[in-house]
């Protein structure tokens, strides 16, 4: 979402005649894109602002801006701790950006001290859902090519915000109300970025299986846009994300089985394994539930792969509800899971409710275990590759420069050798060895295909 969000800013400011800098010594204009999910994130960006303090100083014409999630929900807070910030501005009011940036440096260029600017939506508890609705404001422009990271792969906003509150989370309040975007508006776009050069396109929303759009009479859905969107000839891989578990009903599993363009992996964040922990979390579902969606995404596409979200260490979750946890990740046998210490967020229902009583030690401990659980998991997966053909898109070079990775239609990261004129394509890959996050493939002539996933 902040990876599409940055896309966009840089598009508008592509605009106004702007640039991309190649260094801060160059930048007459310096944009931090914030997160707000957990503390550490904000922290990051806090003593980043401070680390700019001299800059700003001897740069007094530049322009300091904080978007995104932290700036809907800090507000006026980063200009009481970051005196040489010029304006924040959040996720609903990307629009606003030229404006605003073109405001203060022409201020600036005429040696006027500009105000500060404060743009964000409207709190949701204290308004109508109508005006609040209104205040977090839709942006999504055709953006040039070259403000995504990559050509063939593209990102693409199915629908904002987000309606569940889960009482952990900030999400509902920093980006607003949820609002699909129309079927039309998403296919359009869709083929735009295809006629740039996308040759994959992620569907992205916070509870994406959430989509519908009403037009009179017709509601469109997820699997809908799905069917629509793998009717355009130059698509060759479809993705979504992010699930929410009680939405994967059998009208969206039969889609991904059925369009060979879906990739067949999910993500579907279980957050934990206890009941008694879900309840806290209001996630609306049991463990249970959880388990009968695992049992029929295999059942219905046997070669799928899924991924999920943990939470450990929430408010009062003891060693048994913990070890639950770790049953569920040995159970739903996913590919790979991010797992995440509770991070209090002020604002929040389970901040208002219950006591961030486990202790710091205790939430690293079990996130250590659960990653160890995770990972012999992703292992064993991965194994089965092995003797193995996989096709995969070639993304670029790995982490050491020397070698290639590319990724699976079921989202595993190949590691390969070859030219750097392959990024971009897809090509066959014999898998030869594995580790829990990485397959290690070798390019040959004649290999048989096969799709590729593991028998299950
Ligand atoms: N909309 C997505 C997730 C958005 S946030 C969904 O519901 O699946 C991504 C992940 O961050 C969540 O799945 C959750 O595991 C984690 N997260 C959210 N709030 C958190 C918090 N306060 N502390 C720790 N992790 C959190
Ligand atoms: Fe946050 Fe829950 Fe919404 Fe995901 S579904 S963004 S975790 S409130």
């Amino acid at each position: 979402m902040n990876v599409l969000d940055s896309e966009l800013a840089t598009s508008g400011l592509l605009q106004l005649g702007l640039t991309v800098a190649g260094s801060l010594r160059d930048a007459d204009v310096i944009l931090f894109n914030t997160c707000s999910i957990r503390q550490h994130a904000e922290d990051k960006v806090y003593s980043a602002l401070g680390r700019l303090t001299d800059w700003k100083g001897r740069n007094p014409h530049a322009v300091l801006g904080v978007l995104g999630c932290m700036a809907q929900k800090d507000q006026r807070l980063i200009f009481r701790r970051a005196p040489h910030v010029d304006f924040v501005l959040g996720p609903g009011q990307l629009d606003r950006l030229p404006s605003v940036v073109q405001t203060l440096l022409d201020a600036k260029t005429a040696d006027r001290t500009p105000q500060k600017e404060l743009l964000v939506g409207l709190p949701r508890q204290q308004w109508k859902h109508r005006e609040v609705v209104e205040s977090f404001r839709r942006y999504d422009p055709i953006r040039p090519v070259e403000t995504r990271p990559r050509r063939f792969q593209a990102l693409v906003r199915t629908m904002f915000g987000c309606d569940k509150f889960c009482t952990y989370c900030i999400v509902p309040s920093v980006r607003g109300p949820e609002q699909s975007r129309s079927p039309q508006e998403i296919l359009d776009e869709v083929k735009t970025l295809t006629d740039q050069g996308a040759l994959e396109i992620t569907l992205i929303g916070q509870t994406v299986n959430s989509y519908r759009f009403k037009d009179g009479e017709k509601t469109t859905r997820l699997p809908d846009l799905l069917a629509r969107i793998a009717e355009i000839a130059d698509v060759r891989r479809i993705r979504f994300v992010t699930n929410y578990p009680t939405g994967m009903d059998d009208d969206l599993l039969r889609a991904v089985r059925d369009l060979p363009k879906v990739c067949k992996h999910l993500h579907v964040p279980a957050q934990s394994g206890s009941d008694a922990v879900l309840k806290r979390m209001k996630r609306n579902y049991t463990v249970d539930d959880y388990r009968q969606l695992v049992d029929r995404i295999y059942g219905t596409i046997p070669e799928a792969s899924m991924t999920s979200d943990f939470i450990v260490g929430f408010c009062g979750e003891t060693e048994a509800e913990f070890t639950e946890t770790v049953d569920l990740v040995k159970h739903g046998r996913f590919k790979n899971s991010f797992i995440f210490k509770y991070s209090e967020r002020p604002g929040t229902k389970s901040a208002e409710l219950f006591t961030d009583d486990v202790p710091e030690t205790v939430k690293k401990r079990r996130n250590n275990e659960l990653l160890a659980v995770q990972d012999s998991v992703s292992l064993e997966l991965n194994r089965r590759f092995i003797g193995r053909t996989v096709e995969v898109l070639v993304e670029g070079p790995d982490v050491s420069g020397n070698r290639l990775t590319g990724r699976t239609p079921c989202d595993r990261v190949v590691v390969f050798d070859g030219a750097l004129s392959l990024v971009g394509t897809f090509i066959e890959l014999a898998i030869a060895d594995a580790a829990p996050f990485t397959l290690f493939g070798v390019r040959g002539e004649g290999l048989e295909t096969c799709n590729s996933s593991p028998p299950p």
